[in-house]
């Protein structure tokens, strides 16, 4: 949601003397032609267009109206302008659920009237949002003896925060009891941190310590960078699971190791927070794990993990976890009590009340599907994620910066070889990969298996960019095109800059979701195929009227006045970690 200013009804006529006016506010144009008196019209209603608001008069946009008019009217205005809004099932950029299975609907709508925050009033709501609570420590490994807490939030957002603030006081205690000051607090998170993290440490007061990430990394934080920049004022370590930029895992276990060095040479110990808002329903469940590594409660040095519910969790927007491994690593100052009739609760959340619903159809889709169900729907995810890597890189045009399709043993970027048209290798491609499906049906079921364990871990994200080649070949072909026409297609697939100090390279990020089906992920190479080859045919002065049609600022030149050298040998980390942490946020969600 974006931060909304207020706006005046009565914005000044345009002066009509002006000749030619260059830029054209489209709804100012409207609301001063000449449009008559704007009286009522005629009063039948036989239907909700039989209204002012159909021709006459524009529906109140910036001050509630004196008189209300009828519900179908109103609704009919209001669904009639959400049609320009994008779909969501071909929304391939979100990680959030799209997809409402008809029971959950059901559970969702039954339970609309429920607040979250009503812990006395709603009992049985309440002890369903413990058993996922429970459910998810089960999940991301607890360890026996432990006394798992945690707690529905809005999302991964609200999650982070109060994972953040935990470790924020603990510091404190820790240095007060040592007679030590607490004024200078740090947190330590890679520049592919999601804008959650970094809203963390603004808002709660924190050093962020932003380290750069680089092709060596994944684009990821990097093991390296870590170890050089904790000191006895680092509260934290945000490690990521499942980078928002390319799906990669962080990796928890080396940062937890290099964190565990530290304690033995220097004496202090940092705990992690694992942001696991996709990972945390996508590592549990796959073949492929977190590729073999540990990231979660099996390792003491993690504290807390989040995890977004309307993301891999299958559930629609508004609803996300965190779990702390013991009560322990949660002070007490934090926890409210609130005493009603019936007793007493505990909370430690940022928001009262909310919705309930979503926590509910968390728990139906935990029991509904079970693990298997989970293991199937992510396998199916990372399979498709898989099919449309393999069938971009055998274009030729383009690389993908993701390595979920390459082999367990080996990753980093390698182009397709270039015989056969790209559009024709694209599509082989994916009609290898159907038949193959086809066959397996007819094969035993241990034949059948191709799971992700032969191939690296990380989330069904598939970002890529032109190859080398291409762009060599078609300079003027600029990538956001791509994006643009699609759109046209109706698919929303962005092209983003990765994180500071290599945001010179550009990446189309598709995140392949459960209702991302095989014939879907067809037509999506099929689009993608065609439209590249539209803009290889087309010639420069086409394609940059396209480029400047782009709504929104401008991107790239001339931010933060241009400073973007990448650091080679390690000189200048102290600056260009603290640029980052400056200025307008600039991210990816
Ligand atoms: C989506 C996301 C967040 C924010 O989660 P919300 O549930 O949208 O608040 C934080 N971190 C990562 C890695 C994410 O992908």
């Amino acid at each position: 949601m974006s931060l909304s200013r207020h706006v005046s009804p009565h914005s000044s006529a345009p002066d009509s003397r002006k000749p030619i006016i260059l830029q054209i506010d489209p709804e100012d144009l409207i609301h001063h032609l000449p449009l008559g008196n704007g009286s009522p019209g005629p009063s039948s209603h036989l239907t909700p267009y039989a209204s002012p608001y159909a021709s006459q008069k524009d529906i109140p946009k910036y001050k509630i109206p004196t008189e209300g008019s009828p519900a179908d009217t109103v609704y009919a205005m209001i669904k009639d302008e959400l049609d320009l809004d994008g779909r969501p099932n071909l929304n391939l950029a979100s990680f959030v659920g799209t997809f409402v299975e008809d029971n959950a609907q059901k559970l969702m709508v039954e339970n609309i009237s429920k607040n979250l925050a009503d812990n006395d009033e709603y009992p049985a709501m309440m002890s369903i949002s413990e058993r996922c609570v429970s459910i998810l420590a089960h999940l991301w490994g607890v360890q026996k003896g432990e006394k798992a807490v945690g707690s529905p939030t809005t999302g991964s957002s609200e999650a982070i925060h109060l994972g953040g603030l935990a470790m924020k006081r603990r510091w404190q205690e820790h240095r007060r009891a040592a007679g030590k000051d607490t004024l200078k607090p740090n947190i330590i998170m890679g520049a592919n941190a999601q804008v959650a993290l970094e809203k963390f440490a603004r808002y709660f007061e924190v050093e962020a310590r932003i380290l750069p990430v680089s092709a060596k990394s994944n684009f990821c934080l990097d093991p390296d960078l870590v170890r050089e920049n904790l000191d006895e004022n680092t509260i934290g370590v945000f490690a990521i699971l499942g980078s928002t930029y390319t799906g990669h895992f962080e990796p928890v276990e080396e940062i937890s190791k290099i964190l565990d060095e530290y304690q033995e040479k220097i004496g202090v110990d940092i705990p992690i927070h694992v942001d696991a808002a996709s990972g945390g329903f996508v590592a549990p469940f796959t073949h492929a794990g977190a590729g073999g590594k540990k990231w979660n409660f099996e390792l003491p040095r993690v504290k807390s993990i989040n995890a977004s519910g309307h993301k891999y969790g299958l559930v629609n927007p508004g609803v996300g976890w965190i779990v702390w491994r013991d009560e322990s690593y949660l002070p007490r100052h934090l926890i409210f009590e609130l005493h009603y009739l019936g007793g007493t609760e505990e909370s430690y959340t940022l928001n009262f009340s909310r919705p309930g619903g979503q926590v509910i159809v968390q728990y139906y889709n935990l029991i509904h599907l079970g693990y298997l169900g989970y293991r199937e729907v992510m396998e199916n995810c990372l399979t498709n994620a898989r099919m449309l890597s393999k069938s971009l890189e055998a274009t030729g045009w383009y690389t993908c910066v993701s390595d979920i399709h390459r082999p367990a043993s080996q990753s980093g970027a390698g182009l397709a070889s270039e015989t056969a048209t790209a559009a024709s290798k694209a599509k082989n491609a994916i009609a290898s990969a159907a038949s193959s499906a086809s066959a397996n049906t007819a094969s035993p079921p241990e034949a059948a298996a191709e799971t992700s364990a032969s191939y690296t871990a990380g989330l069904p994200v598939v970002s890529f960019r032109f190859s080398d080649q291409f762009r060599t070949e078609f300079p003027r072909v600029r990538q956001e095109t791509v994006s643009l026409l699609l759109r046209a297609r109706q698919w929303i697939i962005p092209n983003y800059s990765l994180p500071p100090n290599e945001d010179t390279t550009d990446i189309l990020r598709v995140v392949v979701r459960e209702s991302m089906s095989f014939d879907l992920l067809d037509r999506l190479v099929t689009d993608i195929v065609q439209v590249t080859e539209t803009l290889m045919r087309n010639d420069e002065v086409d394609l940059s009227i396209l480029a400047k049609q782009r709504r929104g600022p401008a991107k790239k030149e001339g931010k933060d006045g241009g400073d973007k050298g990448v650091r080679k040998d390690g000189t200048g980390l102290g600056n260009e970690v603290k640029r980052m942490a400056e200025g307008i946020h600039r991210s990816v969600c």
